[in-house]
């Protein structure tokens, strides 16, 4: 963690540090998320700069008091009351649903923290990746919400990530007692191109999705580094022809500029 916190850029921006911007110790995920006795257990601090830092302040909030649900505080749980709102489910039954917090950008931003400490690298905002996020999602239909169909995706990243712990060939994160695990992999896929393959659990949060709104599944996703594999990354030589979804899929000619 002390290597970690001396990482010489910004995981944000991905400048170095001057005495006109020095650095600030930013928790990844924010400190809001973690008990007072988990955020003193080996917490994962990255240096950034102060105003790179401070412009994710509300997103932050927000994605703590949501974790903070699982391990209990009354006073956070109230704070989130704002962005939930009561629904009907496709069975009829009032559930509770979440609005107004982009997940897969805030977890996305953290997932750029971690390869920023895993491998020493930059990894730039990029549109080659994914989010897979730990809770079901729903979209309005006839009155009602309708949960959102579940990625293949899923299965298939979950089997990776299991199969690569079997043979050894995981990155591991473990942080704040253990109640932040991040596991990747690396991995040619079918079309030649090197890609990460990730997994997150925050506290079992993937626990706080309703069972009534499709099967529970864990935080997964993929990126693609623009600089290739990392010289201390962990790779699986298993090809595999993973789907991966289309970055822009009203663009006839992405394939062809990748
Ligand atoms: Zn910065």
């Amino acid at each position: 963690m002390r290597r970690v916190y001396a990482t010489p850029f910004c995981y944000h921006c991905g400048r170095g540090f001057l005495d006109s911007t020095p650095r600030t110790r930013d928790h990844v995920p924010s400190r809001a998320a973690f008990s007072a006795v988990d955020l003193t257990e080996c917490p994962l601090i990255l240096p950034a700069h102060e105003s790179c830092n401070n412009s994710n302040t509300s997103t932050d909030k927000r994605m703590g008091q949501l974790v903070s649900l699982r391990h209990g505080s009354r006073r956070r749980r109230r704070k989130l009351e704002s962005h939930l709102r009561a629904a009907a489910g496709p069975d009829g039954k009032v559930l509770c649903a979440m609005v107004g917090v982009d997940l897969k950008k805030a977890i996305w931003r953290w997932i750029r923290a971690f390869h920023a400490a895993l491998y020493g690298e930059f990894l730039p905002d990029t549109p080659h990746c994914s989010v897979l996020p730990p809770l079901p999602a729903a979209h309005p239909a006839g009155g009602r919400m309708v949960p959102t169909p579940i990625l293949p995706q899923y299965e298939l990243f979950a089997e990776l990530i299991k199969q690569s712990r079997n043979v050894g060939r995981l990155d591991s994160i473990r942080a704040f007692g253990s109640r932040l695990r991040y596991d990747c992999v690396w991995i040619t896929a079918g079309d030649g191109r090197l890609v990460c393959v990730f997994a997150l659990d925050l506290y079992g949060w993937s626990g706080l999705g309703s069972p009534n709104w499709g099967r529970q599944r864990c935080c997964m996703g993929h990126y693609l580094a623009p600089q290739g594999l990392p010289t201390n990354a962990s790779h699986n030589p298993a090809k595999i022809a993973l789907p991966l979804p289309a970055c822009s899929p009203l663009d006839a000619f992405e394939e062809a500029d990748s």
